[in-house]
Parts: C-alpha cells; sequence; structure tokens
C-alpha cells in the first residue's frame, strides 16, 4: 500500500528502529504516596542487549496489527495491551492519522525482566512513528508521550546514563566515563513489577522511609570512570522485595560473588541479576560460572552506556 502524504513531503514505506534494555545503578523508593505511587530516585544505564522494532503501513482498515519475533516472546501480548501498540495509538490519536500499521518487534530484552523491555518497544514505536509520517517531533514532545505511556520510557528515548526522578520519568543526563562490562543472569519466569512494589510495602510496613536522593558517590564514580568504586555502590531499594518473592536469587547473587564480580543487584523489580565485571575476559569467566551453577536459566552479556532509541533502516 502506498504512504500517506507527510508533514514534510515523501514518506518512507517502513522504519525500523533499535532500542536498549536499561539497567538501574541505583533505584531508591520513596515513601507509598496517597495514589499507591513512590517517588524514586534511579541512576539508569542504557546497555547493549536490544529491541529491534519496524513500523510498516498496512491495509487500510486493518488497525494496528503487532507480531512478535525472536528469542524473548513469551508472554508479550500482540493486541493493544502491547505498549508498542498503545504507543501508535496515542500518536495517530494526537497527530489524526490512519492507524493502519504493522509492527514487528524482535525482541532480545527479557520479558518481566526489569530491564524495561515493554517501555523500550514503547519509546522505539515514537522514534519510529516520527520517521515514518517524517512528523518532526521535538524532543520535548516526544518525552511528553513517553512519559504517559510509562515512568520508564523517557529514559529509553535518550539512552546513556541518566538521573530519573518523580516516578523516574523526569531525566537528566548524567555524566559518565569509560565503557561498563555487565554479565546478566536471566530467568526463564519473570516477576511483576506492580507485585514486587507491593511486597517492598509489606516489608517496610510501620518503618519510616525517607525520600530518596541521587548518590553523590555513585555519580562521582561514573564521573571518573572508576568500574571498582562503582561496584560497591550499586543499590537497589526494591531487592529484598525480589528476594523475598523469588528468595533462589540469593543463590545467583552468590555465585557472582564468588568469582568476583565488582558488585551486583537485581536489576529494577528483577528477576534479571546483573554483574559489574572489569573487562570482557572477566565477563566470559563469569558467564561460564553463572552457566555451570545450575541456578540461572540463561546468561547475556553487554555493555553500557549506549544510545537511546535509533532509526537503524528506513525502506521508501
Ligand atoms: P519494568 O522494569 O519497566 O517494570 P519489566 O522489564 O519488568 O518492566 P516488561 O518486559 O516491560 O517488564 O514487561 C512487563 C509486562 O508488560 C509483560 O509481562 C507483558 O505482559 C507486558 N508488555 C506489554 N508490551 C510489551 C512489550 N512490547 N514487550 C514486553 N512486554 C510487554
Amino acid at each position: 500500500m502506498s504512504a500517506p502524504a507527510s508533514r514534510s513531503g515523501r514518506a518512507p514505506q517502513s522504519v525500523a528502529v533499535r532500542v536498549p534494555a536499561k539497567i538501574n545503578l541505583q533505584l531508591s523508593v520513596g515513601p507509598v504516596e496517597a495514589d499507591g505511587y513512590h517517588n524514586l530516585v534511579t541512576v539508569f544505564q542504557a546497555i547493549s542487549l536490544f529491541d529491534d522494532l519496524t513500523i510498516a503501513y498496512g491495509d487500510a482498515g486493518s488497525g494496528i496489527k503487532i507480531s512478535i519475533t525472536g528469542d524473548q516472546t513469551h508472554g508479550v501480548p500482540s493486541d493493544v495491551n502491547n505498549l508498542a501498540a498503545k504507543a501508535a495509538a496515542a500518536i495517530c490519536a494526537k497527530y489524526e492519522l490512519a492507524d493502519d500499521l504493522e509492527i514487528t518487534i524482535n525482541k532480545s530484552i527479557p520479558v518481566a525482566g526489569g530491564m524495561a523491555g515493554g517501555s523500550a518497544d514503547a519509546a522505539a514505536t515514537i522514534v519510529a512513528m516520527d520517521s515514518l509520517f517524517a512528523l518532526d517531533m521535538s524532543r520535548d514532545e516526544m518525552t511528553e508521550i513517553a512519559a504517559d505511556l510509562g515512568s520508564d520510557v523517557p529514559f529509553l528515548l535518550s539512552g546513556g546514563t541518566a538521573v530519573g526522578t518523580g516516578r523516574g520519568d523526569q531525566i537528566t543526563q548524567a555524566l559518565s566515563r569509560g565503557t561498563y562490562h555487565w554479565v546478566l543472569a536471566l530467568s526463564t519466569v519473570g516477576l511483576s513489577t506492580p507485585a514486587v512494589y507491593k511486597e517492598c510495602d509489606r516489608l517496610r510496613e510501620g518503618m519510616d522511609v525517607v525520600e530518596p536522593v541521587a548518590s553523590d558517590v555513585l555519580l562521582k564514580a561514573l564521573l571518573a570512570g572508576d568500574a571498582q568504586a562503582l561496584g560497591k555502590v550499586l543499590t537497589n531499594d526494591l531487592q529484598p522485595a525480589a528476594f523475598s518473592l523469588r528468595p533462589a536469587l540469593r543463590l545467583v547473587l552468590d555465585v557472582g560473588k564468588e568469582y568476583g564480580a565488582l558488585g551486583s543487584l537485581v536489576s529494577g523489580s528483577g528477576p534479571t541479576v546483573a554483574f559489574l565485571v572489569g573487562d570482557e575476559d572477566h565477563a566470559l569467566d563469569l558467564t561460564v560460572a553463572l552457566m555451570s551453577s545450575g541456578v540461572v536459566g540463561s546468561v547475556a552479556r553487554a555493555y553500557g552506556p549506549v544510545h537511546g532509541a535509533k532509526v537503524i533502516d528506513v525502506k521508501n
């Protein structure tokens, strides 16, 4: 089918975007608010585990169609509940575009793994729609749509390293030197983010929970490019809740410590466990140790920081 007219003339037939996963180097969770949400301070790093998302025009009247491919497809909805479909629908409504679209997502980001795979696909959709319809959206326009879709979505537009405040959706880029190497212990069964927050609230009942602040030592370690120092100050307030719901994660963490990881933590709401290592050789050693430990589903290696959602192919 032919491409519709666009703001700036000829529009492409399809656009492919690559988007990274995130890990949280710091995730500090404030007291539960009246609406059930929490104020957060988090330091995000985008890492080299990617989903590739392609959007093409569909047949008239077909609506938004989603196809999922790749090695992480289990539990990903292929209907209106997919965050990519939600993002596309929001943009079609805002810019009065026909919503006949074919979206293909090749997923490598673990599903419900605390690495924001769904949010990544939403960010990729915003960037792809902007290019497909030549909307020339400003960064602010994109961020506004992103924040409405979920608190991790704005970060995945920009990527890199950033401090997130509010619900994690107010992003300030952080200065970071060098490249950090990660080994990721993946679980075959995900953890529900709302369930982990609920467990966090239960574990903290009766405790005085202070408003979160960004860790100075952590930001200084990033500025200095000091992986040893960074490894010592990785922190995640959701980790006790993830351990409580999935006790076996402690064993995974122990393997990393035994094999000399510079630091380790559960990523976001889990269950992925991220290990910071010194270099690629160290990453390989730890990968082998984790694989032979029998306590992890699979292992991935990644580095960060990397770019946010980015167009990688345009077909005219
Ligand atoms: P976060 O860390 O942002 O809380 P997560 O990484 O733990 O998220 P996701 O992979 O984003 O979890 O998936 C959470 C749930 O969202 C899935 O179980 C699935 O039902 C739903 N979902 C909707 N769209 C997508 C998508 N494009 N990719 C993956 N999951 C999606």
